[in-house]
């Protein structure tokens, strides 16, 4: 009985261990960091509350990890996301599209403008790609996987598969819109998924931020923060 007991508790510490252990990314794993632009942060077209936050999160953890791949929102002008493009719209605002109902946003980060280009700040000399999504005019992309149709692939899922990454680390802007589809589209292509939150802010427009939570858990995404992955 004692052995027993001595084996369960040295299990329930080997398991407790386990759980506190930092995560090493390793050579499978890679960072995708999305949408840290102009637009998105204070002073851009469609700011994200405390969007900078995330900046020195991002740039402690990127020596972590082998692979990095970024993305940016990237619109034409008068793209089918603007409320502008839409007669007696107003931003965030909805409307019917042929592929599903589409939150209307203020103009923002227009190709080749200021706005859309990626934060100074982020420092992430090793990145190898860089995923540009929502440049078909009448299609949103908040996934760096899928545009809006959720037909249209950007090719990032066979282009990580090719590397040999099997898990991917999810940050950047917002959690609620763009981190939440990425990570959730990662999980349908089979990848470990994690959303480092710390790492990430949210719009948080009509419960979204608690709706985009539910529905990564119920895909099986892990949330966590920064301080679980071991950094050099
Ligand atoms: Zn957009």
């Amino acid at each position: 009985m004692k052995i027993i007991l001595i084996a369960l508790l040295l299990c329930l510490s080997a398991a407790t261990h386990a759980a506190d252990k930092p995560i090493v990314a390793g050579s499978k794993a890679a960072l995708i960091v999305v949408d840290v632009q102009n637009c998105f942060v204070e002073g851009g077209t469609l700011p994200v509350k405390d969007g900078m936050a995330v900046v020195p999160v991002i740039n402690k953890l990127a020596p972590a990890f082998e692979n990095i791949v970024v993305t940016q929102d990237w619109h034409t002008p008068g793209h089918a996301s603007f409320a502008s493009s839409h007669a007696g719209k107003k931003p965030f605002e909805t409307t019917a599209m042929p592929y599903g109902t589409q939150v209307l946003w203020p103009d923002h980060c227009v190709q080749g403008t200021p706005d859309a280009a990626l934060v100074k700040a982020l420092t992430l000399p090793t990145a190898q790609l860089i995923i540009r999504k929502g440049f078909h005019k009448d299609v949103d992309s908040y996934s760096a996987f899928e545009e809006a149709d959720h037909k249209t692939s950007t090719g990032l899922a066979a282009y990580l598969k090719a590397r040999g990454i099997r898990t991917v680390f999810v940050v950047g802007l917002a959690t609620d819109f763009c981190v939440a589809w990425t990570a959730m589209d990662a999980r349908k292509a089979g990848f470990e998924t994690f959303v480092i939150e710390d790492a990430a802010r949210a719009i948080d427009l009509n419960g979204s931020l608690a709706a985009a939570m539910g529905s990564m858990k119920k895909a099986g995404v892990k949330v966590i923060e920064s301080s679980a992955v071991s950094t050099p």
